[in-house]
């Protein structure tokens, strides 16, 4: 049978960092054998789940890369893949459920429940549901009551997970576990066996937060007479602390990565090296994973979230992205800066470039850019560099500098560079005395990409209205 997997995300907010991580983990596995991902919706919870949840979550994932064969959004064999549309069906797997006597209905009121487990605290035993009603085969009309399963009341369940290794439970330990509330709805542990059930899913893959309900839902598949697919359950993401991570760590949502300047590709990568690895490698490609990404490979404890990590590789991955397609990736984040982005779009590519290398996201990419946009006039200017390098002669050299290249017909690397080698020659001077005060003229600092990068960066005009602007600034004329 092939392999069929889903990630089931409750639309009751944002994509946290651990979902997006299981979502991947399933889809790597499901692209390496060539199987299914089902993207399923579990919106059991009317008043916490939201449609705009769940729209962002499609996009956050989508954002990050990932593709599902079927969802909620494309479709597929088993539709619908929302929760709240699947009802009939929860309700009509109970009534099997009852009619073969693998369920019951029990009318025990909170009272009477509230009751047994006071006593059952005051004889100092743990609070258990006392499978009361288990034989009573109540009908329909025994009046307000839940649906609960039969667990088995001996022996133990085995649980061989793909990450945790064997696990064993003894069915003492289960109560009956409601599949029906007394107000109709269906409950998650039943639903989520209906559906991976339903949906032919092979193998479950989800957060370990999960994994003391495993063995429950395995009844469950039993008493369907299903059989029970594969579990592998990831271990959670541990802040810096080794606590599980948590807002009070920072962000937690995949969207606040987006937004800080994070790349996909650096994100999909840093994920899905939580907890993994294949020997001392540390970037790797969304194909490359696919082929060496394995479930089974997975640490069994929780791997701790490094920011300074994901900055580094972050980082990497832009400094290995071609041009053009970073400059698209930033156009959001200059349009948040305000930077007049239409008027500059024929030396974009050119203002990436320049600080391409200098930049651990795209955020940082986008602010180093300001000397670039602002008008001529608004450049500030850090009185240090200033006063260090817009003195005496370099306000002649930059007067000749900005002659020199007013005078240009082709504004590229080849005859910026000839230019500034002719005028030194001419000077007499080294390099060295030339990029310093330029570098002032140009951003205003004494740090910033280098001479040809500013200069294509900022264009013709603006590079010489600049320079001569410095020149009046170091040694004003007359
Ligand atoms: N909807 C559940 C959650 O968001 C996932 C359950 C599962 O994967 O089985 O935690």
């Amino acid at each position: 049978m092939s392999l069929r997997v889903r990630f089931a995300p409750s639309p009751t907010g944002h994509l946290h960092i651990g979902g997006a991580r299981t979502a991947l983990s399933n889809f790597l596995e499901a692209r390496r054998e060539g199987g299914i991902f089902v993207l399923r919706i579990e919106d059991t919870d009317p008043e916490r789940s939201k449609r705009e949840h769940e729209e962002q979550i499609l996009r956050d994932l989508a954002w990050l890369g990932l593709r599902w064969e079927e969802g909620p959004d494309v479709g597929g064999p088993f539709a619908p893949y929302r929760q709240s549309e699947r009802y009939d069906r929860y309700r009509a797997v109970a009534e099997d459920l009852l009619a073969r006597g693998h369920a019951y209905r029990c009318n025990a009121s909170s009272e009477e429940l509230d009751a047994l487990r006071a006593a059952q605290t005051a004889a100092g035993e743990d609070p258990r549901y006392d499978r009361r009603n288990r034989e009573a085969n109540l009908g329909p009309d025994c009046g307000p009551h839940v649906i609960r399963v039969k667990m088995p009341i001996e022996g133990v369940t085995v649980l061989d997970d793909l990450i945790k290794g064997r696990i064993e439970i003894p069915n003492e330990k289960l109560d009956d576990l409601v599949i029906i509330r007394s107000d109709g709805t269906p409950t998650y542990n039943f639903v989520v066996v209906v559906d991976d059930h339903d949906m032919g899913i092979t193998l479950v893959a989800r957060g370990d937060d999960h994994v003391n309900n495993t063995p429950k839902q395995i009844h469950i598949y039993h008493a369907m007479g299903a059989e029970v697919p594969r579990f592998a359950h990831l271990p959670m993401i541990l802040g810096p602390d080794g606590s599980r991570l948590s807002k009070r760590h920072g962000d937690t949502s995949l969207g606040s990565y987006r937004d800080m300047g994070i790349l996909a590709e650096a994100m999909l990568n840093y994920l899905a090296r939580l907890g993994w690895s294949h020997g001392d490698q540390e970037v790797f490609t969304e194909a490359e994973l696919i082929s060496l990404f394995r479930l089974q490979d997975v640490g069994s404890s929780g791997a701790r979230w490094d920011m300074d990590k994901l900055k580094w590789l972050n980082q990497t991955w832009i400094q290995g992205m071609a041009p053009a397609e970073l400059t698209h990736r930033c156009l959001p984040f200059f349009e948040a800066q305000g930077y007049a982005v239409a008027e500059h779009q024929d030396r974009l590519v050119h203002i990436v470039s320049a600080l391409q290398k200098r930049s651990p996201t795209l955020v940082d990419l986008a602010s180093q850019a300001r000397f670039f946009f602002v008008p001529d006039a608004e450049l500030s200017f850090d009185e240090a560099a200033v006063g260090k390098h817009l003195k005496g002669e370099a306000g002649t050299l930059l007067r000749s500098l900005a002659a020199r290249l007013a005078a240009l017909s082709d504004w590229s690397e080849p005859a910026l560079s000839a230019a500034c080698e002719a005028l030194l020659a001419e000077l007499g001077l080294k390099m060295g005395k030339l990029a310093q005060p330029v570098r002032v003229a140009l951003t205003g600092q004494g740090v910033g990409p280098g001479l040809y990068e500013m200069l294509l960066g900022l264009g013709q005009a603006r590079s010489v209205a600049r320079l001569e602007a410095a020149a009046a600034k170091a040694n004003p004329p007359g």
